[in-house]
């Protein structure tokens, strides 16, 4: 999986329809302090569902709309494309390309696609599910998010490398398990009480 490109529109500094596109290997985007590099990365968390306003550097929604500058008007609309390769099918749809789209509007009218068929957020969670992409990934470290992880104590930081490594998943779960066959154990103990006094 990979991602191939992205198209962004009236997303914060990029007023004009800007596509990225990403070639093989490594890709470093440089620029002037201010000039959007930042706004690239939170393009790509937006489009995957980002709710938190306050981590896409906004204080509400409306503010990654672009807001105008001395030449231009403000726009009405925000809007973001990612262009996933998924020839090897990682993400679960028979399609070889996976295009996911958000779209916002300055009325508060919020629009996700899928392959340009408009879907609920809810679909492109479950599609991300486990891929590594889906909300609280870690796939994408911001510069605070370092600053973060090596102020944390040992437990959070273990926490964070686990998770990277996909085994924080599975503790859950079996934490999650354990905490249902006590439960389980507590019903059994009860009726075996009730059967006790009945004999
Ligand atoms: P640095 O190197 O300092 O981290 P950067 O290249 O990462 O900077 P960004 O933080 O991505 O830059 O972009 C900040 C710019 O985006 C600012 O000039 C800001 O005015 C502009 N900007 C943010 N939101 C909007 C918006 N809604 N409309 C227009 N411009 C916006």
């Amino acid at each position: 999986m990979k991602l191939k490109s992205i198209q962004i529109a009236g997303f914060k500094s990029f007023a004009d329809p800007t596509t990225i596109n990403f070639e093989a290997g490594l890709t470093g985007v440089v620029g002037p302090n201010g000039s959007g590099k930042s706004n690239i990365i939170e393009a790509v968390r937006w489009a995957l569902g980002e709710q938190s306003v306050k981590s896409m550097r906004s204080n509400r929604m409306k503010d990654v709309i672009f807001s105008g500058s001395k030449n231009r008007h403000p726009l009405n609309r925000a809007e973001v494309s990612l262009l996933f390769d998924n020839s090897t099918h990682w993400l679960q749809s028979d399609f070889s390309e996976v295009k996911i789209t958000r779209k916002y509007y300055r009325s508060g009218e919020s629009i996700y696609l899928l392959n340009n068929r408009e879907c609920l957020l809810r679909e492109i969670n479950q599609l991300l599910l486990d891929t590594g992409l889906g909300e609280g990934s870690l796939s994408i470290i911001s510069q605070g998010n370092v600053d973060a992880i090596l102020d944390e104590n040992l437990n959070q930081r273990r926490a964070v490398i686990e998770t990277a490594a996909g085994v924080y998943r599975y503790k859950k779960q079996k934490q999650e398990s354990k905490n249902r066959l006590a439960e389980t154990q507590a019903n059994v103990d009860r009726i075996t009480d009730i059967v006790n006094e009945l004999q």
